[in-house]
């Protein structure tokens, strides 16, 4: 008898725009989640933020209406990790910290279960190197705001193994998702071309040539992008933007991938989208 497909329940690091947006994914979608984040702040920020995505949602009919939400919790540690069948990085675009992060989660979970991470841009191979298990690490890279997103880049390294590319699946499956596969590289393929573009849009205005509602009108209207690249930024926080842009230049030295001083002083003024009320436009609230 076919035994149906398995319960999921994940193990999510970090509760910053992503790992909120991934958790109301999976919490919406009936499947328990343990959040975890360095202090007790981030995670009652990220717990509001949560149920608000959740409200959000469900208004949209963006998420399952009959299924009962998934567990939440949160905690500064992963603890036993106990029944974990998935665990999904998406802290700080930092090689170092997903580095030490992914090595000590895969010493709390049994082999075999998938380590996704979330990385923009950091080669999924690289990440692999001197993991205890190298072909348990895969890359699902979810875009903001994940709940309404469905399309997923999932990115095959090359120890990946089939078993952990078949458990991603399954897991995609139980989120409604739909996947492209691609090969490993740094910035893959939507970061590749979305972020230098960023980049670029960020140049135009500061040089003045003109307004951020200018490119993003002209985008829109001449081009068809759906909100502009500029609003985009904001939405994924100018920090993780620069971050970003700092891997990928560095990867491939490719000059169009080197952060432009206007958005460098941005995030040095603090000035880092809507997570802090302000980036290229102002926001009456800060998504917190
Ligand atoms: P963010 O800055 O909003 O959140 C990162 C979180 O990681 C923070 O809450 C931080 O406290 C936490 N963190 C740092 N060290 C930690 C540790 N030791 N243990 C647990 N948590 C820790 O960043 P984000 O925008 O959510 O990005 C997360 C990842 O997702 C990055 O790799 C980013 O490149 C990628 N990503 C971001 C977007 C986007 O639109 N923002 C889209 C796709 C992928």
């Amino acid at each position: 008898m076919d035994a149906g497909p398995r319960a999921q329940q994940l193990i999510v690091l970090g509760a910053g725009v992503m790992g909120s947006s991934i958790t109301t994914t999976a919490v919406g979608h009936g499947i328990p989640v343990l959040l975890v984040d360095v202090d007790e702040e981030i995670l009652g920020q990220a717990r509001n933020r949560i149920a608000q995505q959740l409200r959000h949602a469900q208004l949209l009919s963006a998420l399952p209406q009959e299924r009962r939400p998934g567990e939440l919790q949160t905690s500064t540690s992963v603890g036993s990790a106990m029944g974990t069948t998935a665990v999904i990085e998406a802290v700080t675009e930092d090689f170092s910290l997903k580095h030490k992060l992914l090595a000590g989660v895969s010493e709390a979970v049994p082999p075999g279960t998938p380590l996704i991470t979330n990385t923009s841009g950091i080669p999924i191979d690289e990440l692999a190197d001197g993991l205890p298990r190298p072909e348990d690490l895969v890359g699902t890279h979810f875009m903001n705001p994940a709940y309404l997103i469905k399309m997923v880049e999932v990115v095959r390294g090359p120890r990946t193994a089939q078993a952990t590319m078949t458990a991603v699946e399954e897991l995609l499956t139980a989120l409604d998702r739909q996947a492209v596969l691609v090969q490993d590289s740094p910035g893959f393929v939507t970061s590749r071309l979305l972020h230098p573009m960023i980049n670029d849009a960020a140049r135009i205005v500061g040089q003045g040539i003109a307004t951020a509602e200018a490119v993003d009108t002209l985008m829109q209207g001449c081009l068809g992008h759906p909100t502009g690249p500029l609003r985009t930024a904001d939405l994924i926080g100018l920090d993780n933007l620069v971050d970003s842009l700092a891997a990928l230049y560095e990867r491939t030295g490719e000059e169009r991938f080197r952060p432009c001083q206007f958005l460098l002083e941005k995030v040095e003024r603090q000035q880092l989208g809507r997570k802090s009320g302000q980036g290229f436009y102002e926001y009456g609230e800060v998504l917190s």
